[in-house]
């Protein structure tokens, strides 16, 4: 078992006027309060304490000033502050909320004065979300987070933890690679070949497929009803309910999935590269489209985060024609029917087969003909969820915090 710890990247999405002059305020107030403990040389928390105290800033901003400036001063001997302190706040001063169905899916809940919060729509690192599905479903435990400013931008950085088991080290042509189908009428499909290359044990969730695909419909008929009432309040909170239904087979389903990967012998899951799914997908609905880039990216995400906890690695493929292809022969042929697929070459023993099932062994396969995209490694066990692209700048005080999280935890 290994701790791991990753600092996750949020940017605050575009803050009306009013919401940027809370958190100016808020970073005015801190850094006012941070100055002043400073030259009070505190040492001690409660030394910091009598000075942050008098200060119109939330109890988990004084927490984490009262924490950190005796560390600044005795740790770091300094002798003069750092003008650019990102405002820091204790773990549990942030939330976390998911709602899909909005532009902007991630919303954080940000400290501001005592008893007072602001809610803002916020941007993750797009490599990150396993880990947002991770602390959004209670599998990781949240830290301290820093806000700060880059170029008129606000930034959030959130400090996150969780346990993972470590990888067995059986090198990638050893590994079963195990097929991941996500589709419309079976929820996900999994399958793989046995010793002998056949495919076997597939797995379908359809009924989670038809489950998930009320929910929807039931959303946007019944928000669509109370919007024409003028109940935008209830549709919101009966909409928040219908998402969380949504989540909740989501979590079981992936929890599955894993489950299935755990019992095949030096497993890898395999799924397929999202970035050309999004290429592909013609969709003509707007909303119909962005949900199902939700759902892919939910399901994926929660895939990745849960195996990488069971040490499972994951790898992605082009999913380019996994849909058409027979995977006895390579033809691309057709589907009579939304569950079958039918091969067209009349030379190959396979006639018709269940469609779901074949995408799954045909994205299994290539893994095995080295189609797959390791993503970026940056080292230790977390290289299978997390690629080294930043999407925000690192606040200055990142490394003092990376010691600070040593000095904290170590004791
Ligand atoms: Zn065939």
């Amino acid at each position: 078992m290994t701790e791991l710890t990753k600092t996750l990247e949020l940017k605050l999405v575009e803050p009306n006027a009013h919401k940027r002059g809370k958190l100016q305020e808020t970073r005015k107030a801190y850094q006012k309060a941070l100055q002043d403990a400073f030259n009070a040389r505190c040492t001690t928390q409660t030394e910091a304490n009598d000075v942050v105290v008098n200060y119109d800033l939330s109890g988990y901003a004084k927490n984490a000033l009262k924490k950190y400036v005796p560390q600044l001063i005795t740790t770091y001997n300094a002798s003069e502050l750092y003008d650019d302190h990102p405002v820091r706040f204790t773990n549990e001063g942030l939330r976390l909320d998911h709602k899909p169905e909005n532009a902007i899916e991630w919303y954080v809940k940000i400290p501001h004065h005592e008893d007072y919060h602001l809610w803002m729509p916020a941007q993750p690192n797009p490599e990150q979300r396993g880990w947002l599905e991770a602390l959004n479903a209670g599998d990781a435990t949240m830290g301290e987070s820093r806000l700060f400013e880059r170029d008129g931008t606000w930034y959030l950085h959130v400090t996150a933890t969780r346990n993972v088991e470590d990888s067995s080290g059986e090198s990638a042509e050893e590994r079963t690679p195990i097929g991941v189908d996500i589709g419309e009428a079976s929820l996900v499909t999994v399958c793989h070949r046995d010793e002998h290359g056949s495919p076997t044990a597939p797995k379908l969730w359809d009924n989670e497929g038809k489950t998930v695909r009320r929910l929807r419909k039931s959303y946007f008929t019944a928000t669509r009803r109370l919007q024409i009432r003028g109940s935008e309040r209830i549709a919101e909170s009966f909409g928040d309910d219908l998402w969380n239904q949504i989540d909740d087979v989501f979590h079981r389903v992936t929890r599955e999935v894993v489950e299935y990967a755990e019992s095949v012998e030096n497993p890898v899951l395999v799924l397929e590269d999202l970035t050309y799914i999004r290429e592909s997908m013609n969709y003509g609905d707007f909303m119909n489209r962005r949900l199902h880039g939700w759902e892919f990216a939910k399901l994926h995400a929660q895939i990745r985060y849960k195996a990488v906890e069971k040490g499972i690695p994951v790898e992605t493929v082009n999913p380019r024609n996994t849909s058409k292809e027979c995977h006895a022969c390579g033809e691309v042929g057709h589907r009579p029917r939304q569950a079958t697929f039918k091969c067209t070459n009349n030379a190959c023993w396979m006639g018709e087969y269940q469609a779901d099932v074949n995408g799954a062994i045909n994205i299994a396969d290539r893994y095995l003909s080295g189609e797959s995209h390791s993503r970026k490694h940056t080292g230790g066990n977390d290289s299978a969820e997390d690629g080294g692209r930043l999407t925000a700048p690192q606040d200055s005080q990142a490394d003092a915090t990376q010691q600070e999280t040593l000095g904290t935890y170590a004791s």
